[in-house]
Formats: C-alpha cells, structure tokens, sequence
C-alpha cells in the first residue's frame, strides 16, 4: 500500500535543484526576495535567526546549510519554494533487514543502489501494468528479506 512521501532532508536535491533559487534583494537582515528559475516563482524567503549568518550559501542553493558533521538544513524551511515542497526524489524506498535504507526509486521504474544482490533481484517489468509490477517486484523483494514503501 502506498504512503505519503517521506522526505529524510538528506539536502542531496537541495544541491541540484538548489542551484535554480537566486536572491535577487536582501530585504531585512533575514528576509529575501527570490526566484525560483524552474517555474519562475518570485517568494520570500525568512531565514531562520540560528542561520542567518550562514545565508546566502555556498553549497548549491543559497540557503542550504550543511554543517561539518554532514547534516542538511533549509535556512528558509517554511518559505521555501513550491518546488522544493513539492519535490519527490522516490516513488519507492527499499529497506535492508536490519531497517536501513538500501535503494530508492527514481523516476518511474529505475532503482539506485549501492547493493548487488539487490541490483540482481531487480526487474523493471517493461511493457508490464503498474500495479502488477508493483505487486509482483514487492513480493519478490520481501521474499529476499528486503522492506519495501511505496509513495502515493
Ligand atoms: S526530497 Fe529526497 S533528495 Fe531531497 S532532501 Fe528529501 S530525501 Fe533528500
Ligand atoms: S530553499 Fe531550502 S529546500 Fe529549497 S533547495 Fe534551498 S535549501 Fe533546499
């Protein structure tokens, strides 16, 4: 069964989609006029006071705070664009045994992972309806001792 999209703010879209948010004014010493290139949206962003000697950034959007022990966070979390509220960057998670992440799913059908024996149990199922392939792949999964969610 499918569930709402979970996003981990692992920032790695921050660092791609990121780069199409300019400041175009500082307005106060936390607010900014922006925009968004992707869809061209102008919005404003409120940096938050424990970040606003961080911003703008450097790391691929100007409000992407990276800290030294690799962890991501929105400078702006609440008036960040429409694009990057809406982003999915999974339509499926796979989970090993002990409940780490081990794959995702980008796109429609296409896994990423660093796991060869999940890489081998993998099929596509070209040509084959979506909820049988969902259903047929997800059990194949499970079987091998995999955990599986799926997005809406
Ligand atoms: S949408 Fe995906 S890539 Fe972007 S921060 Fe969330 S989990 Fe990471
Ligand atoms: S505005 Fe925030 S959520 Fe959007 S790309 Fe920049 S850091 Fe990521």
């Amino acid at each position: 069964m499918a569930v709402p999209f979970r996003c981990t703010d692992c920032g790695r879209c921050c660092v791609s989609l990121g780069r199409s948010i300019s400041i175009e004014r500082r307005v106060t010493g936390r607010h900014y006029d922006c925009r968004e290139g992707v869809t061209n949206e102008a919005f404003r962003a409120e940096v938050s006071e424990e970040h606003r000697a961080a911003v703008p950034s450097s790391a691929g959007c100007p409000f992407l705070i990276v800290s030294s022990t690799g962890i991501s966070a929105c400078a702006c979390y609440a008036t960040r664009p429409r694009l990057c509220r809406e982003y999915r960057c999974a339509s499926m998670r796979v989970f090993a045994p002990d409940g780490t992440e081990c794959g995702h799913v980008g796109g429609r059908r296409s896994l990423l992972t660093d796991d060869a024996a999940l890489e081998a149990l993998w099929d596509p199922g070209d040509g084959e309806e979506g909820a049988a392939w969902r259903e047929r792949i997800e059990e194949v999964l499970v079987r091998a001792g995999y955990g599986v969610e799926w997005y809406d």
